[in-house]
């Protein structure tokens, strides 16, 4: 049984573009799988798919029980939680807290258990100390990990990123990287970043012209030779 299964999954813009061509792979429980390929490949067109934002031409997707289709997005999100790429994106409320405990609200959680999510995922991101400070003010290492704690909140099996470590500091990516390390959850892993992808991810899948053109362990697909 797996966690995640993409089948066959093909997806043009509505100007015609297309950007996946037949992309098949599934993921088990608890599996880090590194997403790359040049710009144009068709990382964030999947990743879209995967969270529910965007909707194949055809093919399929499933997360946990679940087809990701516009009936069942409510399911997805508590199942699946995507980081994007640019953390302004994510964050849109007075302070971090209350962006961290954003999702759990929504999803009707008791404010004691919602509480306990905010010091939970804020925690595992290094992130405590900036619980009461307004998003818009913090550092680019600081937004991502603040976007990072809200996805974890909802307590998600399956965690996608795009592009983590993009705009980050040395100290600020080398905690990242600990971070994802860390964390338990089945990773989704988008990034130009190859030497993350090898810390964080054993597997890639290298997508090219929106068609997965190779699928096997990082340190092999990945070897620096
Ligand atoms: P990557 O994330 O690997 O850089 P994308 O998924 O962003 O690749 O892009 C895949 C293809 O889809 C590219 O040809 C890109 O130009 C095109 N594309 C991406 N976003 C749009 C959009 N909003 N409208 C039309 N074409 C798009
Ligand atoms: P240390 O473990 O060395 O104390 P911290 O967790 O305090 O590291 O983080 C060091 C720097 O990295 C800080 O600027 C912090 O904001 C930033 N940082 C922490 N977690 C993340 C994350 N998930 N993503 C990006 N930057 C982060």
């Amino acid at each position: 049984h797996h966690l995640v299964s993409v089948t066959d999954l093909r997806f043009s813009y509505p100007d015609g573009t297309p950007a996946l061509d037949g992309v098949t792979f599934t993921l088990h429980h608890g599996e880090s799988v590194g997403l790359v390929g040049g710009n144009g490949a068709g990382k964030s067109t999947l990743l879209l798919h995967l969270a529910g934002v965007l909707r194949a031409t055809s093919g399929a997707v499933r997360v946990g029980d679940w087809p990701v289709t516009p009936g069942t997005l409510r399911e997805v999100r508590r199942s699946l939680g995507l980081v994007f790429q640019d953390p302004d994106d994510q964050l849109f409320m007075p302070t971090v807290e209350d962006d961290v405990a954003f999702g759990p609200r929504q999803l009707g959680l008791p404010e004691p258990e919602v509480e306990a999510r905010v010091v939970d995922a804020l925690g595992r991101v290094g992130a405590a100390h900036l619980r009461r400070r307004p998003p818009h003010r913090l550092s680019g290492g600081e937004k991502r990990a603040a976007a990072i704690a809200a996805v974890l909140a909802m307590g998600p099996s399956v965690l996608v990123l795009d592009e983590p470590s993009s705009n980050l500091d040395p100290a600020a990516r080398r905690a990242l990287i600990g971070q994802l390390r860390a964390f338990e959850h089945t990773k989704i892993v988008a990034s130009h970043d190859l030497d993350l992808v090898l810390d964080v991810c054993r597997r890639v899948l290298v997508l090219s012209g929106g068609r997965v053109i190779a699928d096997g362990p990082s340190d092999e697909l990945l070897a620096d030779d």
